[in-house]
């Protein structure tokens, strides 16, 4: 009746207090279960277990209603074919543009010269570079970006940082802010239509419990 996408980790979790809230809570723990497909308390919901940048194709495709996924996530996928009707306001980070401490990032700009940039986010890091009209080479990396200047595969990575700590204990420093990051509930129009029954009281149950948190 109801599929719900997430991915483990700090998205399964921030999103269940607010699930909760609207009624939905899933039956088994996806990081002691092995369980691809959770049941819940409520007939006919379940939640599917995703990899982070999964969620959006999943919905898009109509094998999950809705879903939870990051702003970095819904950019790099472009978001096509999916309603985002609401920022959920969980995993909050940044993304930034890092460099080694001591590299001198204005200069390096002022030159003109060709920076390479390593990152996972590489449609994000295109357009924030192209907006201000500079030229960079883009290496795509699927994880630990922050490797990629102690060894000199790149100058610079585009990356998510929420404490900052991950960035310290390697030696780099954000020099931009490209924009802040949260999570979205995302859903897929055709469920929307052919479902609203049940879609549109889980939304507002949602909506509601955003609404809460936020006035707590
Ligand atoms: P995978 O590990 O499968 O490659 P991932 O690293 O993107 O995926 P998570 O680390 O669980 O998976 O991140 C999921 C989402 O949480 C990201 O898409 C982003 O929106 C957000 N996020 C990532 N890093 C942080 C962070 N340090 N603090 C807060 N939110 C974050
Ligand atoms: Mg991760």
């Amino acid at each position: 009746m109801l599929t719900l996408a997430l991915s483990k980790g700090r998205i399964f979790d921030e999103t269940l207090p607010l699930l909760a809230a609207a009624g939905i809570v899933p039956s088994d723990d996806p990081d002691t279960s092995r369980k691809l497909i959770l049941g819940t308390n409520r007939n006919g919901v379940s939640v599917i277990i995703v990899r982070a940048s999964d969620v959006p194709t999943y919905v898009q495709y109509g094998a999950a209603d809705a879903g939870v996924a990051g702003r970095d996530v819904l950019l790099e996928h472009g978001g096509e074919g999916l309603y985002q009707p609401l920022d959920l306001e969980i995993a909050r980070c940044r993304m930034v543009v890092a460099t080694r401490r001591g590299f001198d990032w204005a200069a390096a700009m002022q030159r003109g010269a060709r920076i390479r940039v390593a990152t996972k986010y590489v449609g994000t890091a295109r357009e924030h570079f192209a907006a201000k009209g500079m030229h960079v080479d883009l290496i795509k990396l699927y994880g630990s970006m922050e490797l990629a200047p102690l060894v000199g595969l790149a100058d610079v990575i585009v990356d998510l940082v929420s404490s900052g700590n991950t960035l310290k204990a390697n030696d780099l420093i954000a020099v931009e802010e490209i924009m802040p990051i949260s999570s979205r509930l995302i859903v897929s129009p055709a469920a929307l239509k052919l479902k609203r029954g049940v879609m549109q009281p889980f939304l507002d149950a949602m909506a509601n419990a955003v609404a809460e948190r936020r006035a707590a």
